[in-house]
């Protein structure tokens, strides 16, 4: 008998640190503890009424059997409608592919660029399914500190300062997973003008778009098309943006050459995302907005609230962030030598004196941090500050005089 060996290319691939701390929030739930959840990176709202109501009527119509793999045209044009009323581009169908999420958005573009040996510039804090994905293609992920005292600013001449002969593309998550920072339209602008000249590919991850609280210049789509259009690839989703996490509904949007090439990845190994999906995406994309608006409404309130709650305490910082539904706190402050060393002990410590689940910071390259979602109610919210308060007072004393 052959021992079992996989293929070389899992040995450097992690499993998501995500997934274990919901493991342990599972494991306590079922010991029947109250668990305070702020680990879930999905919107706790249901998918918009008119959206399900698209979903069962594909159902009651039969819509239930292939489509072409790229996605049914008219989801796709829906696409390029959303681009424009959102960004004023123009796009067409045939720059268009439907994926099983961002995630399949993202894997399709790494399978279909990335070489082995190949170097992959991305930053950090970033959501690990960026650089494992590069990883997994045998390419070599270069990553780019970003760091909190700027508010996680992703600066040009940083990741220009990163680029070698090897460097085949450029990762950008804006608003980012796990910071919630937006990357500035002029340093998107900086790096597109150098990318361009050296034949680099620009990716960028805008799963969380619909999710920016302030009216700030974010037009990355414009600024990337009027430098680098023939070399830009937008990695959409719909799962955050309309509650549709369980749908399994993202795009890619880039040139129709590499589009074709998702096409023929797509068309060997998944096909179309599912039929049903599509109706209610189409539904989503081309239907009222107004529910993305009302829960953008609502995370902002949490995010304030929860912010509020927080940084009230002096070892605990945090930037506000400007997109997405997560904070990233700062609690060096809380750490020490000869008491709860790392952030990662400091999150098995909440979940088991406090039971509350938040996300360590080892597991998106930025060890000092925690992750907290906000999406989840505010009766949620408070309850779970004042644990983490509570936890955070009693190691205080040893920490007196040192904290800021
Ligand atoms: N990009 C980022 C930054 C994310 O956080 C996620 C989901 N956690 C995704 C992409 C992909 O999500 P989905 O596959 O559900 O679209």
């Amino acid at each position: 008998m052959r021992a079992d060996k996989f293929a070389q290319r899992l040995a450097q691939v992690s499993v998501s640190a995500t997934l274990k701390v919901a493991a342990e929030a599972d494991r306590l739930r079922r010991d029947g503890y109250d668990v305070v959840d702020f680990s879930a990176g999905e919107p706790d709202f249901p998918t918009p009424h008119h959206v399900k109501q698209a979903g069962k009527e594909a159902i009651d119509a039969n819509f239930t059997r292939y489509t072409v793999a790229a996605g049914m045209p008219e989801l796709r044009e829906a696409i390029c409608g959303r681009y424009k009323a959102d960004y004023g581009v123009d796009i067409t169908p045939s720059e268009v592919l439907m994926t099983v999420g961002g995630k399949q958005a993202l894997f399709n573009a790494a399978l279909a660029l990335f070489d082995p040996g190949d170097e992959v510039v991305t930053h950090a804090p970033y959501w690990p399914t960026i650089p494992e994905q590069v990883k997994l293609m045998d390419a070599r992920p270069v990553i780019v500190r970003t760091a909190s005292t700027d508010g996680f600013a992703v600066h040009a001449d940083a990741i220009l300062a990163a680029i070698t002969p090897k460097t085949k593309a450029i990762i950008l998550n804006s608003p980012c997973n796990p910071t919630g920072a937006l990357i500035d339209e002029r340093a998107v602008g900086e790096i597109a003008s150098v990318a361009a000249r050296q034949g680099i590919w620009v990716i960028v991850d805008l799963c969380y778009e619909r999710l920016i609280y302030e009216a700030v210049p974010h037009n990355l789509p414009k600024v990337l098309f009027e430098r680098h259009r023939d070399r830009t690839v937008l990695a959409g989703s719909a799962s955050k943006a309309f509650a549709m996490t369980g749908w399994r509904c993202g795009w890619t949007i880039a040139p129709t050459a590499l589009t074709a090439a998702f096409n023929m990845i797509q068309g060997q190994t998944t096909s179309n995302i599912s039929s049903i999906t599509q109706k209610a995406a189409l539904a989503a994309l081309a239907g009222p907005q107004d529910a993305v608006s009302s829960m953008l409404d609502e995370y902002r309130t949490r995010r304030d609230s929860i912010h509020a709650w927080l940084t009230a305490h002096p070892s605990i910082r945090c930037v506000k962030p400007r997109g997405a539904f997560y904070l990233f706190i700062d609690i060096t402050g809380l750490l020490s030598p000869d008491g709860i060393k790392t952030t990662a002990e400091f999150a098995q410590a909440l979940i088991e004196k406090a039971h509350v689940v938040v996300t360590p910071g080892e597991g998106f390259d930025a060890p000092g941090y925690l992750r907290i979602s906000y999406a989840t109610s505010m009766e949620q919210l408070r309850e779970g500050a004042n644990r983490i308060l509570k936890l955070a007072e009693s190691i205080e004393p040893a920490r007196a005089g040192l904290s800021q």
